[in-house]
């Protein structure tokens, strides 16, 4: 390969994405981003029947197909990117976005506020990924993106079940990247600081001046500017790029 310097090339037209939770804040954003960008585009939901065909109908000139499928499930989960390659023909990008929070302080946690968080956040990984990476070995390329968080690698009051499945998600993607990368499949992770979704309402509202003092631009963070880390690190301008968590945080300071 010689490197141009001509506009490169982000080689995303006509290939195929899978996003999990595409229905609403930065997996919406990911959707429309990915597939402006040319590529067919099949997102999952698990509840927000409404969401999902907005995605769709303000969309109608993109290739946009909405799935409801529930990424705790593991046999849906294969079931979903099997019935996508059958339709499209390939999978080249994986989007692992789909999460939920549950905080509280550790003392108050009920069982189901663990089993949710970690069922979905991370098992849910590893289900969308054990049912790609065939696809993608057998044809000797993909990359895979999976979203994690700024709680991930820093502490935060009432995030211990949140920020344990973030880490996890981040040391899955490095152990993932070097399992894979013979085949020629790149795994990242994208770590987002505080950004404007429905998932952030609530500690926005309670502590909003606390964090954006504490955030070096002053700002929350927008789903598109997640979404743009997302087709980077999709692209071949990213074909260097392997076993890292990228931060789009503003500058988060502990
Ligand atoms: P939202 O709550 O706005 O959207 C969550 C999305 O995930 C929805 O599409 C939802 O579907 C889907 N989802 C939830 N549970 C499941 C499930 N079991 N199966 C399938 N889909 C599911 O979240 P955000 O956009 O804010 O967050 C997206 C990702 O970014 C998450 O992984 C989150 O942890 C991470 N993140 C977010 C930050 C933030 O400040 N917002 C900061 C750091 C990380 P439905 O519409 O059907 O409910």
């Amino acid at each position: 390969m010689s490197d141009s310097i001509s506009q490169p090339d982000p080689g995303l037209a006509g290939k195929n994405a899978i996003v999990t939770g595409g229905s609403r804040g930065i997996g919406r954003a990911i959707v429309e981003r990915l597939a402006a960008s040319g590529m067919d585009v099949t997102f999952t939901y698990v509840s927000n029947e409404a969401a999902a065909k907005g995605v769709v109908d303000e969309n109608p000139d993109l290739a946009i197909t909405p799935m409801r499928v529930d990424v705790r499930d593991s046999a849906a989960a294969r079931a979903c990117v099997e019935a996508m390659v059958e339709r499209v023909g390939s999978i080249d990008v994986l989007v692992n976005n789909a999460g939920v929070i549950r905080d509280n302080l550790l003392p108050m946690l009920e069982d189901d506020d663990l089993t949710t968080v970690f069922e979905t956040n991370i098992e849910g990984v590893f289900n969308f990924c054990r049912a790609a990476v065939p696809y993608m070995m057998s044809k000797r390329s993909g990359r895979i993106i999976n979203i994690s968080s700024v709680s991930g690698e820093k502490g935060g009051r009432g995030q211990t079940n949140y920020a344990a499945s973030k880490g996890a998600v981040n040391a899955f993607t490095k152990s993932l990247a070097v399992e894979v990368g013979r085949r020629k499949i790149l795994v990242n992770a994208v770590a987002p600081g505080v950004i404007e979704t429905e998932m952030s309402e609530q500690v926005r509202d309670l502590a909003g001046d606390e964090i954006t003092s504490n955030i070096v631009l002053k700002r929350y963070g927008l789903p598109s500017e997640i979404a743009n880390a997302v087709w980077f690190l999709s692209s071949d301008l990213a074909s260097y790029i392997t076993g890292q968590v990228l931060s789009v945080d503003g500058g988060f300071k502990f």
